[in-house]
């Protein structure tokens, strides 16, 4: 049986860039949390939270993981999903988990870049690379405490997913 694969990290790192080209190159599936909650609710995020609050969302957050968990399939994870232990022990127990870690300022890049940047607007109203280095000082322990393997998230995406795969073989040796 081949475990699920957890990529965790912060908005902007591959996840769901490297989640699809890591499917590819497995031939697993392909599944992303955040997205699923919005097929489910019919509600962006930032709706969500608008209408029913962040506690409602984080535990909406959770029902997903658990839905998406499944043999053979690649899991892209919301950026605050390792903020909840439940969460962290949940892929922990269920799967590998992997860190793409790459440094708050090539997040922002990489963020400022993207066409649909204005869907995602910042927290905190605040620039972006700022708000990014904030977020990364408060979850990178968690990030590294959910993960059984960290990559460099700054190399190009091929050699991301080569890297994810080396250390998964070297895990299963
Ligand atoms: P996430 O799902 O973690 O928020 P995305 O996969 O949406 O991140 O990537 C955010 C942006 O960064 C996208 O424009 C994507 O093309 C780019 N990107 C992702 N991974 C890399 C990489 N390894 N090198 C360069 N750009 C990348
Ligand atoms: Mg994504």
């Amino acid at each position: 049986m081949s475990l699920p694969i957890y990529l965790i990290g912060a908005r902007g790192c591959g996840k769901t860039t490297i989640g699809q080209a890591l499917s590819q190159a497995l031939g697993y599936a392909f599944r992303d949390t955040d997205h699923h909650l919005q097929i489910t609710t019919q509600r962006t995020v930032a709706e969500i939270v608008a209408a029913e609050g962040w506690d409602s969302f984080r535990a909406r957050e959770s029902e997903s993981l658990q839905a998406v968990t499944a043999p053979g399939t690649i899991i892209a994870t919301g950026g605050g999903m390792v903020l909840a232990e439940v969460n962290r022990r949940f892929m922990r127990e269920h799967g590998q988990v992997i860190w793409l870690n790459a440094p708050s300022t090539v997040l922002a890049d990489r963020l400022v870049r993207q066409p649909e940047a204005a869907q995602r607007p910042t927290l905190t109203g605040r620039p972006i690379a700022e708000e990014m280095g904030d977020i990364l000082r408060q979850r990178a322990h968690l990030y590294h405490q959910a993960a059984h393997h960290e990559v460099n998230a700054m190399q190009s995406p091929d050699l991301v997913v080569e890297a994810i795969l080396q250390s998964l073989s070297l895990a299963r040796a």
